[in-house]
This record gives C-alpha cells, sequence and structure tokens, in this order.
C-alpha cells in the first residue's frame, strides 16, 4: 500500500464530486480516483441541471454547502423557474448549462479544494479485511482497506465512496451495434463489477438513453418555437446575488406522424423491443420508442433544442431519446419541422449498466455488508445528476464524520428532498431508475427551493461544511426576512402602496416586482437591502402571509410523524426471530433493518399489524 488516505472516492461524476468536496473540507485526507481528469463534472446526458423536484435538491446540496449550485451558477446559460403559476411547493428552479463551463467549474472547484488529491486510473477491487468475530468493529465483520488500480498501483484509505454510475459492466446499444463503455468514447468498470459481486453484494441491472445531437447550422429556426429564458434569472447558489453571464434561448418543436410511423415499423431493431436490452429504464425519462408505444393516441411529442454551449456547435434534442439504428434514426430526425436538414453530430444511445440495490446501504449510504464502503449516485439506483450528486454529499459528510468518531448526519424526510430520496431507496429499493418529483414529498409545502437555507444551512454549519462567508451571509439574510415580515405584517392593512402588492393574489416570484418604486415606502434599514435580498425576504414573508394556515397544519403532521420516527429500533434486533411476525415481514425487515417505526411503517408490504406485533415486543423488550 503505497499512498495512504483517509478516504478514497472512486468516480469523478456528479456523486464523486460532492462526496470529494465534503469529505475533504470536512478535514479527511481525501482522494479522488477517476478514470479521466478531463471527465470529472462531465454531464452525459442532458447539458440542464434542475427543474420539478430536481432544482430543489440543488438548493438544499447549496445551503449544506456542497458544489453544485457554485457549478451551475459559472456555467448557467438559460434560467427558468418551472411551475411558477403553481403553488411556491412546486416551483422549480432549472437551468441549462453549457457543459464544458460546468464540467470546468466542477474541476477548478476540486482543484481549490484543501486535503484532496486527484488521481486518474481504473480502480478495479476493492481491498477488504475479514475481521475475526471476536475484533468486530464498529458492529461489521468486513472492513475496507484500500483499493487497488487495474496498472498495479494500490492505496490505503480507511474508507471508500463508490460513486462509479452508469460504468459497472456497462454496454451501449445503438440499433444492432454494440460497444463496452459507460459513456459514449469513455471505458468500462468490469472488474469492479465483479469484485462488489465478490464481496457479497447483490447486482441488478439497469438502462439509460440520450437523444441524438444536431449541428446549430443546420436548423431551420423560423419553423421553431422561441423558448426565451427568465427575465431575471434567479442563481442556484445561496452565496450568488445574481446571473450577469449572458442568457441565450432554446427551441421547441415536435415530433409528427411520419417520425411515429418510422418507428412503429422499426421498433424490431429497437433494442428495447428487439430484447437486446432486458433491464428497465427510467419510467420518466422513456425514449422516443417508448413515448410513441405507451402514448399512441398522441400524434406529437414535444421537443425542446437545447444549446450544448455558447461556442458548442452541438444542439441537444431533449425529448427524442433513443437506441434505435442510425439509419432509422437519421429520417426520423428530418422528419421533424425544422431539422429537416440536421446534421447529426452525434447518434443517440442507451446504455445498460449494474447498479446495487439499495435496500443494501443504510440512511448513512455506508454499506451494511462492509463497514467504511459507502455507495452513491447513479449506482444507488437513481438517475439524474442532482440525485446523484445529494447522495454524493451524505456519503461524503458520513464517511468523514465516522472517521472522526462523530454522530451520523441523517436528515428526516420533513427536512429535505435528499432525505426523501434516501429514505425511499433504502425503504422501497428500486426496480427502475429513481428519479426524484415533488409529488414523493409529503412535507413539500416546507421543502420549498426559496427555503432550503433555513431549513439546512444551519445543519451544513453544524458538520463543517458551511464556512464563515457562507454562515455570515445566511444570518445576515435571516436577519432582513425577519425585519421584512415583521414590518410588512405591521403596515400590512395601512394602505400603504405595497400592502396592495401583498394583497395581490397571484403569488408569483417577487423578482417581478420593481424595488425602485416600492424602496421610498420601506424603513431605512431595508431601503438600504438589495433587490435579491427583498426578493427573498419578500417571497418569505409572501408565502407566510398566503399560505400560513397550510404549513401550520403540515408542521401538526410533521410533529406526529417525528414521534414515529422517534420510536427506535435497536440496530441489533433480530427480526427474523419475532415468530409473531408473517414469515414476508420477516424477511423484509431482516434486510432492510429500519432505525425505526416510523421508517418500518414505510417498506413495501409491512402492514399496521406487523407494526403492532413489533410495537408490542419493543415494549415488552424495554420492560425487560
Ligand atoms: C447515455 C446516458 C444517458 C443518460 N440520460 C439521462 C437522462 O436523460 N436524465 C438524467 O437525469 N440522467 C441521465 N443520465 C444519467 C446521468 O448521467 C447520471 O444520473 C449521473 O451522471 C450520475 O452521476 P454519478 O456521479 O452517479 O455517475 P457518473 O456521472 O456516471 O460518473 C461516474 C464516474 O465514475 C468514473 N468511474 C466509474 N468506474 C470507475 C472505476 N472503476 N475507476 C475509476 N473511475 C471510475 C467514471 O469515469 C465517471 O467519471 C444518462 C447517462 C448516460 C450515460
Amino acid at each position: 500500500m503505497n499512498h495512504c488516505f483517509d478516504i478514497i472516492v472512486i468516480g469523478g461524476g456528479h456523486a464523486g464530486a460532492e462526496a470529494a468536496w465534503a469529505a475533504a473540507r470536512i478535514g479527511a485526507r481525501t482522494a479522488m480516483v477517476t478514470m479521466s481528469r478531463d471527465a470529472i463534472g462531465r454531464m452525459s446526458c442532458n447539458p440542464a441541471i434542475g427543474g420539478i423536484g430536481k432544482g430543489q435538491m440543488v438548493r438544499e446540496i447549496d445551503a449544506l454547502g456542497g458544489l453544485m449550485g457554485l457549478a451551475t451558477d459559472r456555467a448557467g446559460i438559460q434560467y427558468r423557474i418551472l411551475n411558477r403559476r403553481k403553488g411556491p411547493a412546486v416551483w422549480a428552479p432549472r437551468a441549462q448549462c453549457d457543459r464544458d463551463l460546468y464540467a470546468g467549474a466542477v474541476q477548478s472547484l476540486l482543484a481549490e479544494t484543501p486535503n484532496l488529491t486527484i488521481i486518474e486510473g481504473l480502480i478495479e477491487r476493492i481491498e477488504v479485511e475479514w475481521r475475526h468475530r471476536g475484533t468486530e468493529a464498529q458492529g461489521h465483520k468486513v472492513l475496507v482497506q484500500g483499493v487497488l488500480l487495474k496498472d498495479g498501483r494500490s492505496l490505503s484509505c480507511r474508507a471508500v465512496i463508490v460513486t462509479t454510475g452508469t460504468f459497472l459492466r456497462s454496454l451501449m446499444h445503438t440499433g444492432e451495434q454494440q460497444a463496452r463503455g459507460g459513456r459514449i468514447g469513455e471505458g468500462s468498470a468490469d472488474g469492479l463489477s465483479a469484485n462488489l459481486r465478490e464481496l457479497g453484494f447483490e447486482l441488478g441491472r439497469l438502462k439509460t438513453g440520450t437523444p441524438p445531437r444536431v449541428h446549430r447550422d443546420s436548423i431551420d429556426y423560423g419553423k421553431l418555437e422561441v423558448q426565451p429564458g427568465d427575465e431575471r434569472p434567479a442563481p442556484f447558489s445561496y452565496l450568488n446575488d445574481r446571473i450577469s453571464q449572458r442568457q441565450i434561448n432554446c427551441w421547441i418543436t415536435y415530433t409528427g406522424e411520419p417520425a411515429h410511423d418510422l418507428i412503429r415499423a422499426n421498433l424490431h431493431r429497437a433494442p428495447m423491443y428487439s430484447g437486446q436490452i432486458t433491464s428497465r429504464g427510467p419510467r420518466y425519462c422513456p425514449s422516443i420508442e417508448d413515448k410513441v408505444v405507451r402514448f399512441a393516441d398522441k400524434d406529437r411529442h414535444q421537443i425542446f433544442l437545447e444549446p450544448e454551449g455558447y461556442e458548442s456547435e452541438r444542439i441537444y434534442c431533449n425529448g427524442i431519446s433513443t437506441s434505435l439504428p442510425a439509419d432509422v434514426q437519421e429520417p426520423m430526425v428530418r422528419s421533424i419541422p425544422g431539422l429537416e436538414s440536421a446534421k447529426i453530430l452525434q447518434w443517440g444511445y442507451a446504455v445498460e449498466y449494474d447498479f446495487v440495490p439499495p435496500h443494501q446501504i443504510s440512511e448513512t449510504l455506508e454499506t451494511k455488508r462492509v463497514g467504511g464502503l459507502y455507495l452513491a449516485g447513479q449506482i444507488n439506483g437513481t438517475s439524474g445528476y442532482e440525485e446523484a450528486a445529494g447522495q454524493g454529499l451524505v456519503a461524503g459528510i458520513n464517511a468523514a464524520l465516522a472517521l472522526a468518531r462523530r454522530e451520523p448526519f441523517i436528515m428526516r424526510r420533513d427536512q429535505s428532498y435528499i432525505a426523501v430520496m434516501i429514505d425511499d431507496l433504502i425503504t422501497q429499493g428500486t426496480i427502475e431508475p429513481y428519479r426524484m418529483f415533488t409529488s414523493r414529498a409529503e412535507y413539500r409545502l416546507l421543502l420549498r427551493s426559496d427555503n432550503a437555507d433555513v431549513r439546512l444551512t444551519p445543519l451544513g454549519r453544524e458538520v463543517g461544511l458551511v464556512d464563515d462567508a457562507r454562515w455570515d451571509r445566511y444570518q445576515q439574510k435571516q436577519g432582513a426576512v425577519r425585519a421584512f415580515g415583521n414590518w410588512a405584517a405591521a403596515h400590512r392593512h395601512d394602505g400603504l402602496p405595497v400592502a396592495k402588492w401583498f394583497s395581490r393574489t397571484d403569488l408569483d416570484w417577487a423578482s417581478n416586482v420593481d424595488w425602485s418604486q416600492w424602496r421610498s415606502t420601506l424603513p431605512v434599514e431595508l431601503a438600504s437591502l438589495s433587490d435579491d435580498v427583498l426578493d427573498e425576504a419578500a417571497t418569505a414573508a409572501r408565502i407566510e402571509g398566503k399560505y400560513g394556515g397550510y404549513i401550520e397544519r403540515q408542521l401538526r403532521e410533521v410533529e406526529r410523524f417525528k414521534k414515529m420516527e422517534s420510536r427506535r429500533i435497536p440496530a441489533d434486533f433480530d427480526f427474523g426471530g419475532l415468530k409473531q411476525l408473517r414469515l414476508e415481514a420477516r424477511e423484509k425487515l431482516s434486510s432492510i433493518a429500519p432505525r425505526s417505526i416510523g421508517q418500518a411503517q414505510r417498506i413495501a408490504g409491512i402492514t399496521p399489524s406487523d407494526i403492532g406485533v413489533l410495537l408490542i415486543y419493543l415494549e415488552s423488550r424495554r420492560r425487560a
């Protein structure tokens, strides 16, 4: 073992970047080992960050002191708040990014990170030591010891975070053409996949896909609808007041019957339908083949044409992800209005990869089987940069806290979307790529994109990820929000012009307010605040004012929820031995090992009577 680190992160994707960033900044000597330095932070597919449910998670990552929001604000070329006409619980920030600037931002932010070493190489094996029963540490019989690279180098460490994304035993498909690799032009991690099996992990197989890219000069823009960004782009990171880089347009077009007929006539050559691919793909990110089959009654499907960067000649055709053969993709693309003369720069393709069904990890993302081994990102069965990044941050924090013998970092479902995702994964598992939606969060009115800092920045400060600069800014803003809320409440009914503003029913983002005409009505301590802080303060005050009753009700539900979460189940509880439980309940509870009654209740197939048996037994055990 010729190098010694505390933590080694395998992979430089979205999970790996956050994990390495967090572990190193909390103080662990961290190495990130990844196949190619240039591929760190690469966006495999859609060059966009955020969206419904995802945007909320990016704000949470930022509020905790993570990387993704900072990188996005350096690379965002079109910002939009989705669902702005609906309630604040579903407002979702989204940014189209210049994909080269995004990867560059991630790489430079990591380069500035203390305690972090980046090593280029392919990891083949995780070295472990089998502890004799008598010396079990941390309740584990098997502990991480280091990693072995394909070129023979070995690195020792005390924890490993595996963030291998779509690269484990990966296979790409374009029609009948197949090639090994987790992403076009990159390799596959076959050794590590075999090694995880040897270590006793159950592995599954999933698939995802990507659309063709066309040359920007080969599009007839006159036939397309323009889709501009928001007038005032709202930054993702709480550290940024505004976005100053140039913003660009995207465009909209649609498939039609000619494309659908072509697809139907060639389904037998589509890997998903010919049996060439047997694994499941993301339900909510279907290929155009799936759309034509599943929604046969629809005569058109929407496509967003999205530039991949300021200088890039590539346009991403969002909405026609496909693994059809190239000789079918070309006429299919050319049947689309505006793309009649399109020059295809990259064919769409699907990629199949191994993943580790997530009932094998705990809520700290440490595996149950091997101590000090954490999994984060697509390897856990999720799909999406944001889902991966949220897991990477939690894994990086927990690996560093565990080595420092500190309490684990575990958020509840009422605190963050990241917690909802992790809880869903470990209690429900997943048979298809899991992606976040607002509908997955039962407390979504509390988990808004505007209040992620109120919910999480204090937690990030506690674990050591929120530095003084972010903490000072957070406290200043909270002071402004409180002052604005008190003032607004006091003046709401005294006829001041601002009171009219508060009475407006259409609760739009405060950023539509032109503060220059309201400043004169504000008290001096508020009048000096920047537009952006006033926007956030006013939005928070208006949401409290308009939704206060609903928020109160959700907070009461949360109190009931927390009661069940606090009914702990001892880590060594032997569910298998509880004969009064149904066999299915014993098997599921033993496999998932919930840490509370609340979590046990959320496991698919566990009934209220199973919970009743558990409560009676736990009570009698407590008395004994
Ligand atoms: C073709 C394709 C289409 C996709 N379509 C979508 C989509 O439509 N929507 C969506 O939300 N997401 C999509 N994704 C998924 C998205 O890219 C992932 O969700 C996201 O990148 C996952 O992040 P990650 O960090 O888990 O893994 P990745 O971003 O895949 O990063 C994994 C990293 O680990 C490195 N690595 C792997 N194994 C080793 C090893 N043994 N040693 C060293 N380094 C290693 C790789 O080089 C890579 O840098 C797609 C991905 C692909 C490839």
